[in-house]
């Protein structure tokens, strides 16, 4: 794990992208600000070095991702698996951005990766990475992959390439991962990089706009129900939760990524620790975690959700009921009262 790469790891990758004449970029399932905004700096950027370029996800972001410029060109798996199938066969080189491991592409996409014998570089802020790629660029202080995409550019020796498309791509993911740029791995070098796409010309407040001002009425009257009635704290844990189940999703016609950032919501009350959201789907129930301190939400999701993340923001999934998931939850937050509350 480092804020830089190693001038082996910078010769590899040069080659690498040098050789390739069809590249590949992949991110994670449910894409966020920095899934799209690192594979799509990506994408400009080697568009830059003239390289055909294809960028798949493994399903769609929600609509306030789309503005990002040739969004549209994004091919999804849950879409279009056969030419996605194509462009993995046909690849040079591909590009793992924002996950860690390839299971993170979903059940659908990752058998077609991990049957594909052509080198990976891997770009990404989230502990333990996989053994996977030739070249593995891990810096899990980071406040976000986009930030890492920007030194990855800079350290290459391309960053005269970085044009105003990739800049709008980069500040994207800088901005949502880091909390608009309060979280603790927020550093000087955060700041220096968002400074520098600013002084390309980039319209910062216009992202921060198209992200955040872009809310439906059933989105926000969701929230309020969700705040209002199904907010549970546990005072004496320092602990809150939300859940919300698929016909409470349907009342408010529920679309995707419409609760993102709930969880934070039960996090900000003061005293708090450590908050959770429950979101009922389809087929299973997807858990978030966010803590304050040193709580490591990495370790409790992967120790009992099937998932993992950050120590202090982090996801998995519950194969039972709402009812037995919450009490599971609660069950554990009794457990590790202790850690909790000292944190
Ligand atoms: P969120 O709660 O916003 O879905 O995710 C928070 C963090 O946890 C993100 O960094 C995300 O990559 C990670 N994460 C979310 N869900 C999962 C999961 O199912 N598995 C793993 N390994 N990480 C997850
Ligand atoms: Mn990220």
């Amino acid at each position: 794990m480092s804020r830089i790469l190693t001038q082996q790891q910078i010769d590899r990758a040069q080659a690498l992208i040098h050789g390739a004449r069809k590249i590949v970029i992949t991110t994670h399932k449910n894409p966020d600000g920095d899934a799209i905004g690192s594979a799509m700096a990506m994408h400009h950027f080697l568009k830059t070095l003239d390289k055909e370029v294809t960028t798949v996800v493994p399903d769609h972001a929600p609509d306030f991702l789309h503005w990002v410029k040739d969004y549209h060109q994004i091919l999804a798996f849950d879409q279009q698996p056969d030419q996605i199938r194509t462009a993995i066969s046909e690849a040079d080189l591909l590009f793992s951005l924002d996950y860690n491991h390839l299971p993170r592409v979903g059940n659908d996409l990752c058998p077609v990766l991990e049957a594909c014998d052509k080198p990976f570089i891997l770009i990404d802020h989230h502990q333990q990475p996989g053994e996977f790629p030739e070249v593995i660029y891990s810096d899990t202080k980071a406040c976000s992959t986009c930030e890492m995409v920007y030194r990855f550019i800079e350290q290459c020796g391309w960053k005269g390439h970085i044009n105003i498309d990739v800049a709008a791509c980069i500040y994207l993911g800088i901005m949502t991962d880091s909390g608009s740029f309060r979280f603790h791995n927020v550093s000087d070098d955060t700041h220096r990089i968002a400074g520098e796409m600013i002084a390309l010309g980039l319209d910062h407040a216009e992202i921060h706009r198209q992200v955040y001002d872009v809310n439906l009425m059933d989105k926000l009257k969701l929230i309020g129900y969700a705040l209002s009635e199904k907010l549970v704290v546990m005072p004496d844990q320092a602990t809150a939760f939300i859940s919300l189940t698929k016909e409470e999703l349907q009342r408010y016609n529920y679309r995707q990524g419409d609760t993102e950032g709930l969880v934070n919501q039960a996090l900000s009350i003061k005293g708090i620790k450590l908050a959770a959201f429950f979101r009922e789907g389809s087929n299973e129930i997807k858990t978030s975690f966010r803590s304050k301190g040193s709580f490591d939400v990495n370790a409790f999701a992967r120790a009992n959700w099937q998932g993992g993340g950050h120590i202090n923001a982090a996801g998995g999934m519950s194969a039972e009921d709402m009812p037995s998931t919450l009490e599971k939850f609660q069950s554990l937050v009794h457990q590790h009262a202790h850690d909790i509350l000292a944190s």
